[in-house]
């Protein structure tokens, strides 16, 4: 018997447990709008309102829309980085919107996040080997050997060598950076990983290359994305679904492939014609056959 709700790329592998990965429900983030020339806060401003959706296990969920559409802030309040104003977040089945400190360090080695820019997400004051071995430090429960052996196993899984270890993050290109820090977001074995902008930053010619370790890591590991990025063509490629943000909402919901073939959105159509059709990416980045 065929199942018929599989659909995406890379979304066969189901536990039977928690299909979902990630799921968030009427999630909204008010901040206070700027105070007026009286010094009274005038009214509140939703960064993000009622925003819901979930992200399965194995899949990539691409969060689009144009710039201050509210998709860091979604990221963000993914893992609780931020606090919601209100809605739920549910992490593989356990709901985290009101969970205390140390539970959320654990929920924080099994979901976790790249960003955009890893010379502000890297300290730079740390050595290489300890940036990638401080999550597992923080969760506890490693011995020495084991940190070793894992930040070991994944510098050369990210394509770094052992003389990388003792570098500081001023000594490394972005793109070591970025490696590193993916390194880091997968030492402790997560399951989802939020990616905000991951590569953004990077210089374009070695854009694709990270994106490809990615996806090998993916398939490897069976991680779930939530991928946020406002270059589609990059979305093309990486996405099983897309997530579409606009002010604060989403507007737009569906399957890669469909929503590619048929936007219902002006706004998406909007987002997807700023592709141009002879960016690099066209070329260089080559979906896996499904
Ligand atoms: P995106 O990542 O899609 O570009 P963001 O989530 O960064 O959008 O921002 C969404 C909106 O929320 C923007 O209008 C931004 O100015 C606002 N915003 C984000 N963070 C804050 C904050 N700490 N205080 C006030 N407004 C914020
Ligand atoms: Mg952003």
């Amino acid at each position: 018997m065929t199942d018929t709700t599989m659909t995406g790329a890379r979304n066969r592998v189901r536990s039977g447990i928690h299909d979902t990965a990630l799921a968030v429900e009427g999630l909204t983030k008010s901040y206070p709008a700027r105070r007026n020339l009286l010094g009274r806060i005038a009214e509140s401003v939703d960064a993000v309102r009622g925003v819901s959706f979930e992200v399965r296990r194995g899949e990539t969920l691409a969060l689009v829309g144009e710039s201050g559409a509210g998709k860091s802030t979604v990221g963000r309040l993914a893992l609780r980085l931020i606090e919601p104003t209100s809605g739920s977040i549910t992490v593989l089945g356990d709901d985290i919107t009101a969970i205390g400190a140390s539970d959320l360090r654990k929920i924080r080695t099994r979901a976790t996040m790249i960003f955009q820019d890893p010379f502000k997400s890297l300290n730079p004051r740390a050595q290489i080997r300890y940036s990638i071995a401080e999550p597992m430090l923080a969760q506890g429960g490693y011995s020495a050997a084991d940190r070793a052996k894992r930040v070991a196993t994944l510098l050369d899984r990210v394509g770094l060598t052992s003389h990388h270890l003792e570098r500081y993050p001023y000594e490394m290109s972005g793109g070591q950076l970025q490696r590193v820090a993916i390194a880091r977001a997968l030492v402790t074995d997560p399951e989802i990983v939020v990616c905000d902008e991951p590569v953004a930053a990077l210089d374009m010619s070695i854009r694709s290359h990270v994106v490809n370790l990615l996806r090998e890591l993916q398939e490897e590991r069976n991680l779930a994305y939530l991928f946020i990025s406002h270059d589609m063509s990059l979305v093309r490629v990486i996405a099983d679904r897309i997530a579409v943000m606009k002010r604060g909402e989403l507007v737009e919901c569906e399957d890669a492939a469909a929503l590619f073939a048929n936007p219902t959105q002006e706004y998406t159509r909007t987002l997807l014609s700023a592709i141009p059709a002879s960016h690099p990416s066209r070329r260089t980045f080559r979906p896996a056959p499904s």
